[in-house]
């Protein structure tokens, strides 16, 4: 699990490097507490990356999370820190049971809870109009995904129906958001391995 947030905070340091990079971090970390862990999460290695981002200049950082997941270790650890924003669209109600639309932190929370079994396009613009909500009067010098894949039709732990063209296209309008400022992605969910495959190839194939 140390090695897990290691694999992050290596990330981060390619990604400042060099633009972007992704971390294939395993165990996950978005539901972990600062003394709890939860949910196959240990260490909330994307925090840890934020912070790191941090200590080499980066002062302000978004998280984006589109695991089907709500981010409750994530929200927990940042909520109170403005410099940190975090936006996550997750299936509601559901596993954690956290991540209602009024948990809004410092104003730096931007929780987007959805059913499962919309049609793909309309998790797609809500998580984007949510992530421009975040931008309005701010700007990250950095920006990190966690990226869940088992928000991915036919993942067995979430009824979302993305698929990973939807993948593509969020990383691609994360990325021109940024304007060349580093996009990390750090790994999460995915539990059928085909397509936890499929989508790792797709985001990374969009931040290469
Ligand atoms: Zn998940």
């Amino acid at each position: 699990m140390l090695a897990s947030a290691g694999v992050a905070l290596t990330a981060v340091e390619q990604g400042i490097a060099s633009g972007t990079a992704f971390g294939a971090t395993r165990p996950p970390g978005h539901h972990a507490l600062a003394a709890q862990s939860m949910g196959f999460c240990f260490v909330n290695n994307v925090v840890i990356a934020a912070r790191h981002a941090q200590t080499l200049g980066c002062a302000r950082v978004l998280i984006v999370d589109w695991d089907v997941h709500h981010g409750n270790g994530t929200q927990a650890l940042v909520e109170a820190d403005p410099s940190i924003r975090f936006v996550s669209m997750h299936q509601y109600p559901w596993y954690p049971g956290t991540g209602a639309a009024d948990e809004r932190g410092v104003g730096n929370v931007f929780n987007v809870p959805r059913p499962g079994g919309l049609p793909r396009a309309t998790y797609v613009r809500d998580l984007l109009a949510a992530v421009d909500a975040a931008l309005t009067s701010w700007t990250p010098d950095l920006l990190l995904v966690s990226a869940g894949f088992d928000s991915l039709a036919g993942d067995p732990l979430g009824e979302f129906t993305l698929e990973p063209d939807d993948i593509t296209q969020w990383t691609e309008a994360l990325r021109e958001r940024m304007q060349g400022r580093p996009v990390v992605g750090v790994l999460e969910g995915g539990y059928r391995l085909d397509l936890l495959a499929k989508g790792v190839s797709a985001h990374v194939r969009a931040l290469a």
